[in-house]
């Protein structure tokens, strides 16, 4: 079944039964290399499926627990060696979170079990943060979509490895590495942006989060950005797609007149569904860039708002990389297939 978190819907299975386990990486698509994240009701919980729990995480714990933070601890020798991930596969370790959502909490306190929940949506998709997204991706395959209408973050959790005594981030999310070097008292770092090291978190190799189009980000400032974006749409034929920002809006509405589109999120009526012509242009506003936490909430929506267009062809305005925004340029620089220029 799946339901909502405070991150993105979940697709939820008994974490300890091998057989709902494999229908959930089935149904997703899902690389069997590829490990779960385990959703426990609180910090006790947690323990209880560790080898051991070191005396940092525990703080961190604490801190933001319940929360978008996710830890990946050494397992229990009690645990069959599947468990953390794939039944066919053996789990060393396991990412263990406590999430905040109140359905999400009630669910894992009737089941009774750690519940293992990836994102609810097929394999490399954009996760789903409502629950229509969750219907159009695995709609035939799920018994229960749980609605809790909005979600609050918008992007997964941030995984943190803290086995052997450190803290690396596995992938950024909404607890920042700023809010982590704050309560442990040293830096925390990032593992992807130390070069020659290979993923450590499997699910970070993969192109993610993609929508059907080719899509680039653009880095720069506002200004910069909206003149490299309509430059090249001017010269493309395809129908396209512009992921805009509140002070970008502006620019594309007076450069390309008549032949853009301003979207809004929801889809408040506007029912266009692969609706664009060759030469049109599709904008959406994702947020604001002094505001990571609304493109963060947006960036999603969007991108699957795009393929129901029918755009074939996106430009992504970035957006800074402090505190959410580092989480917001890894996950459109994934969807993008790593397609970046600075301008
Ligand atoms: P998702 O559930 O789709 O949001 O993805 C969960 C993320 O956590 C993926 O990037 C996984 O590779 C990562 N993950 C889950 N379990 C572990 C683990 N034991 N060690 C390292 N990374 C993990
Ligand atoms: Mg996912």
């Amino acid at each position: 079944m799946a339901f909502p978190t405070e991150t993105v819907y979940g697709l939820g299975a008994n974490a300890l039964n091998a057989e709902a386990v494999a229908k959930l990486y089935a149904v997703k698509g899902r690389p069997g290399d590829n490990p779960l994240i385990l959703h426990v009701r609180n910090l006790g919980g947690a323990i209880a499926l560790a080898g051991d729990f070191p005396e940092h995480a525990r703080k961190l714990a604490r801190e933001y627990w319940p929360g978008p933070l996710t830890l990946v601890v050494n397992k229990s020798p009690a645990l069959p060696a599947w468990v953390g991930g794939h039944p066919c596969f053996t789990a060393r370790t396991v990412a263990l979170r406590v999430p905040s959502h109140p359905s999400a909490l009630a669910l894992i306190e009737a089941a009774g079990v750690p519940i293992a929940a990836p994102s609810a949506n097929k394999s490399g998709a954009p996760s789903p943060t409502d629950a229509s997204h969750v219907e159009a991706d695995l709609g035939g395959a799920v018994d229960y979509i749980l609605d809790g209408g909005e979600i609050s973050v918008g992007l997964e959790s941030t995984v943190l490895d803290v086995t052997g005594g450190g803290a690396v981030i596995l992938r950024p999310g909404a607890v920042t590495a700023e809010m982590l070097s704050a309560v442990l008292g040293t830096p925390v770092r990032e593992a992807a942006l130390v070069s020659g090291e290979s993923p450590r978190s499997p699910g970070t190799k993969y192109r993610h989060y993609a929508p059907r189009a080719e899509m680039t980000v653009v880095c720069g400032n506002p200004e910069a950005c909206a003149a490299y974006i309509a430059g090249k749409l001017s010269a493309e034929s395809r129908p396209g797609g512009i992921l805009a920002t509140a002070q970008t809006e502006k620019y594309y509405k007076n450069y390309f007149k008549d032949r853009i589109h301003f979207y809004t999120l929801p889809e408040a009526g506007d029912s266009a569904s692969g609706g664009l012509q060759p030469g049109e242009i599709a904008a959406l506003a994702a947020g604001d860039r002094a505001d990571p936490q609304t493109v963060a909430r947006n960036l999603y929506a969007c991108l699957r708002r795009f393929d129901s267009l029918g755009a074939e062809v996106i430009y992504a305005e970035g957006v800074g990389e402090s505190g959410l925004g580092r989480a917001v340029m890894d996950r459109m620089v994934k969807a993008a297939g790593g397609n970046v220029v600075f301008v």
